[in-house]
């Protein structure tokens, strides 16, 4: 049987990488998007993937990476992020505007370019990571909690349009990971970005890449439509143990 191929977007960092890792592990041929190239080549240089510079807020961006595919199997959307967390009260528009432009229209530009490809593929699959964020509202997520709904709508709608062609539709929705996340949340502060940690054992992007890697390799008569993963401390968005 030929190598099916991957897409992973965002995959110069966390879930992206770790989600890029685990599918090239299981036989994926692999290819990897992002901005910051010099990582993405170390990654794929490690895993034997393709690595092609990815800004999926930026349609040109889009098509020139899409243009070098030659088929695509699997698209995981995962390029994503939250920027800041200002009460509604207090938003920042200029931070919303980031957050739907990259959450929301950068999906909808990787999964309208690549639609044609999934279906030709006669089994097809794409898997969007949302967030719990997509799930419940918490104080201070507002522009966050809005992009992610918006994901979760999209991912919801193309599985409803996908009835009857060869393509599943998944959305994984993760609490909280230790990434770069939060670092790129409060804008490069570290100690802010620690204490989101702080207390009890997040999840490791490895922990959601498994269940990537899992979705993936189901039988094409199996859909998974979307999984909620939490670290064991972590109850909801807002409700945590954390050990003094
Ligand atoms: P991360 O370590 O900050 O990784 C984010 C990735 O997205 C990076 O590879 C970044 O690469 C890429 N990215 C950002 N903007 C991009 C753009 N315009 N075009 C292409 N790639 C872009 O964070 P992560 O936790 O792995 O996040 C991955 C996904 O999981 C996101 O959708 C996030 O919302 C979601 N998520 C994370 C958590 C968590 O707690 N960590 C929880 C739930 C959901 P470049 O900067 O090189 O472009």
């Amino acid at each position: 049987m030929s190598q099916r191929t991957a897409v992973v977007t965002g995959a110069s960092s966390g879930i992206g990488a770790a989600s890029a890792r685990a599918l090239a592990a299981d036989g994926w041929r692999v290819i990897v998007g992002a901005r910051r190239v010099d990582r993405l080549e170390a990654l794929a240089g490690e895993i034997g993937a393709t690595a092609i510079e990815l800004d999926v807020t930026d349609q040109s961006s889009v098509d020139a990476f899409c243009a070098r595919l030659d088929a695509c199997d699997l698209l995981v959307n995962n390029a994503g992020g939250a920027f800041g967390s200002a009460s509604i009260a207090d938003a920042d528009l200029d931070q919303w505007q980031a957050m739907y432009d990259v959450n929301v229209l950068g999906t909808l530009r990787m999964t309208k370019a690549l639609l044609p490809a999934l279906i030709a593929s006669g089994d097809g699959q794409v898997i969007t990571i949302g967030s719990i964020a997509a799930r419940e509202p918490y104080r201070g997520g507002g522009g966050y909690n809005a992009a992610k709904h918006a994901v979760a709508a999209l991912t919801r709608v193309l599985r409803i349009e996908m009835l009857g062609q060869p393509v599943r539709v998944c959305e994984i929705d993760p609490g909280m990971v230790e990434t770069e996340f939060s670092l790129v949340r409060f804008d490069g502060d570290a100690d802010k970005a620690a204490q989101v940690y702080q207390g009890l054992t997040p999840m490791a992007a490895e922990d959601i890449a498994e269940a990537v890697r899992w979705v993936a390799a189901r039988p094409k008569h199996v859909n998974i439509d979307q999984m909620t993963i939490l670290a064991t401390a972590q109850i909801s968005a807002q409700v945590a143990h954390r050990e003094p």
